[in-house]
């Protein structure tokens, strides 16, 4: 791909590739592309103070790294050696998942927003060009599209011959295509950050913690600065009826646990502010066509129990990078493969997933019937 006129005082301007979303798929994507010579502009609203959800980092993200160029910056960023998980599933004690002894070592309990700005930085680095804005609207002309980004007042208008969608679940440019995102449940986390107690420092364990329970689950890990993150995981409609929105309730409840307690005795009170976020799987159809490609959450999102997001969202952001470059070297069917991959890869998780919560047989309640395929 060529070099193209480039603007940065909100007036059209052109580019090879836009990138909508500055999470790690649009990121590992505008990478990708950027490192292959193409001209990349990178779109995405300003960072915000909201705690981002999303801080196991599997295992299986490091060679993904390593093919970015950023393993070595993330290994010094000051993240923690996750050595695992424990799950309370299906049986009252325990069990352990190492990832040490793994072809990878262990994964990271991420500082989530360090994270993200150092992928940020690194497309930056290889030659992504950064722009603060949303995506508004989309036109498709002969040959390239014409994007307006940005608020009344900050608009501006790039025109580019391939779009990425990385908007992450809500897939607002894909949407904007004709796509649709398919959920295949109502998964829903109600998250909270505790933040690191004050005085004595804890040195936590370093693993996570999932433990099942006749509403959902529990799943709590360490975050690097001694904080914890903790979330409640029940459907839409069920999270009123557990009362899961009010701070003391979901307090209490995880005060309840008979596991999850133990790891948050450091703790007297319930954070602050909850975060509701849509959390089941999900697929869009189709991920890709002429011109455009999802990547990340916007193309396929996972259930967290899988803790897999990350890593999902890398592989196919250097995946849907891969596509537009072969499309762009005369292989027409590169992004419909590129669809398929995704329903397959969605697929397959589908299963996986099915496979886990049929391993949980404690209890005949909504949730679980509905993941046992029982009713509901
Ligand atoms: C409760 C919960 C817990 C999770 N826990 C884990 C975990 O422990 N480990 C793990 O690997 N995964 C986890 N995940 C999943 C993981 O967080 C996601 O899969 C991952 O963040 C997806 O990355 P992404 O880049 O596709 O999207 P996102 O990270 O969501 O990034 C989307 C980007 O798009 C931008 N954007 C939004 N709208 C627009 C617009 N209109 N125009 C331009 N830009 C826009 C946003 O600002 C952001 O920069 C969890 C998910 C949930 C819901």
């Amino acid at each position: 791909m060529s070099g193209a006129k480039r603007s940065r005082d909100g007036c059209e301007a052109s580019c090879d590739v836009l990138v909508a979303g500055a999470g790690p798929a649009g990121c590992a994507a505008a990478l990708a592309l950027a490192q292959a010579g193409a001209d990349v502009v990178l779109t995405a609203p300003a960072t915000t103070d909201r705690p981002r959800v999303g801080e196991s980092l599997a295992p299986a993200a490091g060679p993904l790294l390593e093919r970015l160029g950023v393993l070595e910056r993330v290994a010094l960023d000051g993240h923690t050696p996750c050595y695992g998980g424990r799950a309370v599933w299906g049986g009252d004690g325990p069990a352990e998942v190492s990832s040490v002894l793994g072809p990878y070592g262990p994964g990271r309990h991420l500082d989530r927003a360090r994270f993200d700005a150092a992928l940020l930085e690194a497309a930056e680095a290889a030659g992504a060009l950064r722009r603060t804005g949303r995506i508004r609207a989309v036109e498709r002309l002969p040959g390239h599209w014409r994007v307006a980004t940005g608020a009344p007042g900050t608009a501006a208008t790039l025109v580019a011959r391939y779009v990425v969608d990385a908007t992450g679940r809500p897939a607002r440019l894909a949407r904007r295509l004709g796509a649709t995102p398919c959920p295949s449940d109502r998964l829903t986390a109600v998250a909270g950050i505790l933040a690191a107690p004050g005085g004595r420092p804890v040195e936590p364990e370093r693993t996570s913690l999932v433990e099942s329970t006749f509403w959902g689950w529990w799943y709590t890990a360490p975050l690097p600065d001694g904080g914890r993150v903790l979330m409640a995981m029940t459907d839409a409609d069920l999270v009123a009826g557990a009362h899961l929105h009010d701070r003391a309730v979901w307090w209490a409840r995880a005060q309840a646990t008979g596991h999850i307690r133990h790891r948050i005795t450091s703790w007297r009170e319930p954070p602050r502010q909850l975060t509701v976020a849509a959390a089941g799987p999900s697929c869009t159809r189709p991920a890709a066509g002429p011109g455009w490609a999802a990547v990340g959450d916007a193309a396929t999102a996972t259930d967290p129990l899988a803790a897999r997001g990350i890593v999902m969202a890398l592989a196919t952001g250097m995946e849907g990078a891969r596509a537009i470059l072969a499309d762009h070297a005369g292989d027409s069917g590169a992004l419909a493969a590129y669809a398929r991959r995704i329903t397959a890869l969605h697929e397959e998780h589908l299963r996986a997933r099915a496979v886990q919560y049929r391993r949980e047989q404690r209890w005949d309640t909504p949730f679980w019937r509905r993941r046992h395929g029982t009713t509901d």
